[in-house]
């Protein structure tokens, strides 16, 4: 049997500053090496200072999660020697007297299974090498150092998951989860890096080495246990290593044999006192955590009758259920979540789309109303809201400027039949034969209306004056 066992790095890219520094913890856009100070940078002398909110945010996932916070957390030095590491300790947490990492013993159900956390904890990103071409055939290393000490949280799961594809479910709720609780932007490129544990049976444990995407773990994983069971039936033992996922080659390679604990000689961080958490915080920090994905869902369900399906694609996207949250009132909540699942998600899907919407809640509960109250055919409704989401004018300068009005009186639709009348006597003839075909004249009504006319009114005409 496959066991695959997780560790999930995880920024926390809703702080200002870094974990022990007033560093910015946005590092990306910075000239390399100018988001430093002597704390990241590791000179002697420094002394780091915990960053109060960083704490917060990490309880708020142990919270998500299910996870049980302690009453103190402390901080621990994880020292290995490598150039991205300008101290060459990493600030870490460790449970070595008792459980001092912010969270312990959480799960979270996916479809059903469960997956069980083993630990939360808080600690400090190294630097970023920078590789000219790959890390095997590069001549020259650069080192960046904006990202150290930047906030992390390192989420280690029990080796319950079986397959990759439960592993990417896994981490598509997770990010969603963390995006939710408005601690982490998941799709900053680098904000999720994930380690995958996997053995075969009893045989040895084989480490892959931060993957940077969901998609690109769920390959690795596959790739090594195609590995892993192929050396089994040939009798050779899987050794217990670190490899990493060659993206180019799209194998797993060997790159150093595994560190066991010992090698990281875990100390006692003496310059960060340990930190007292108490009850009262954790109720604090509870009545900030939003509500979660799946009350949403429920109360979507509940509240709205909205389909289960709907419910869950809207719910799982903060952004959009978010809006969906300001946009909506009693009579129109069904149809804000069908514009907002039907159209405007397929519009914009990414980070960046979502950003340029200009369309606002208000023209959105506009437009809704218009359709629910019948003014406007969900044909116009379309036009409106591409207009809306280009311009970010009010409903009604779209509705005016686009001269949308929904034609509803018999008199106006009436005199666009005769035309059609006119123009398609075959198709009338046969219509008048077989009813079934009268579609097709509904279709021409609506071109020559701009699909304005009311669909029900101009079927009912039809069939009166075809006397169908
Ligand atoms: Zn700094």
């Amino acid at each position: 049997m496959t066991k695959i066992g997780l560790e999930i790095h995880c920024q926390l890219t809703k702080l200002a500053s870094k974990l022990f520094c007033s560093c910015k913890a946005e590092y990306r856009n910075a000239e390399p090496n100018s988001n430093i100070c002597p704390v990241c940078a590791g000179l002697p002398g420094s002394l780091p200072m915990l960053n109060k909110k960083a704490v917060e945010k990490a309880a708020m996932i142990s919270l998500a999660l299910g996870c049980t916070i302690p009453e103190k957390i402390g901080f621990f030095r994880k020292n290995y020697f490598y150039p991205d590491l300008p101290k060459n300790f990493q600030i870490t947490q460790y449970n070595a007297y008792g459980p001092t990492s912010i969270g312990s013993d959480g799960k979270i159900e996916i479809e059903g299974k469960t997956i069980r956390i083993r630990r939360i904890q808080l600690e400090e990103d190294p630097g970023r090498l920078v590789y000219e071409g790959t890390s095997e055939k590069t001549m020259i290393t650069l080192v960046d150092y904006n990202r150290a000490g930047t906030p992390l949280v390192e989420i280690v799961t029990e080796p319950d998951f079986e397959t990759p594809k439960q592993v990417r479910m896994f981490l598509n709720v997770l990010a969603d989860l963390v995006e939710n609780i408005g601690v982490s932007d998941p799709y900053l490129e680098g904000a999720m890096r994930v380690d995958g544990n996997i053995s075969e049976g009893d045989g040895n444990r084989v480490e892959i080495k931060n993957v940077g995407s969901f998609r690109d773990i769920e390959k690795a994983l596959h790739f090594e246990i195609t590995r892993q069971q192929s050396l089994v039936e040939r009798g050779i033992q899987v050794l217990a290593e670190t490899r990493h996922w060659d993206e180019a080659r799209r194998i797993t390679v060997s790159s150093r044999s595994k560190e066991e604990e010992q090698d990281y000689r875990y100390l006692p961080e003496a310059d960060i006192p340990i930190v007292q958490i108490g009850n009262n915080s954790i109720e604090q920090i509870k009545t900030q955590m939003p509500e979660s994905i799946v009350a949403r869902r429920e109360r979507y369900i509940k509240k709205y009758g909205m389909p289960a399906q709907v419910a869950d694609v809207l719910s799982s996207d903060k952004f959009y259920s978010d809006l969906f949250d300001k946009s909506h009132n009693e009579k129109n909540a069904k149809e804000v979540s069908n514009i907002i699942t039907t159209d405007l998600m397929g519009v914009a899907d990414t980070r960046e789309k979502k950003i340029e919407l200009k369309i606002t809640p208000n023209h959105l509960s506009d437009l809704a109303d218009a359709i629910v109250a019948n003014k406007l055919t969900r044909n116009s409704g379309k036009l409106a809201l591409h207009e809306m989401i280009q311009s970010g004018k009010p409903f009604a300068d779209v509705v005016s400027s686009l001269d949308l009005g929904h034609v509803s009186d018999a008199g106006s639709i009436e005199k666009v039949i005769d035309e059609v009348f006119q123009e398609e006597e075959k198709a009338v003839m046969e219509a008048k034969q077989n009813p079934d075909t009268i579609n097709y004249l509904v279709g021409k009504v609506m071109r020559k209306t701009k699909g304005k006319a009311d669909p029900a009114t101009t079927l009912d005409i039809l069939r009166k004056k075809l006397a169908v």
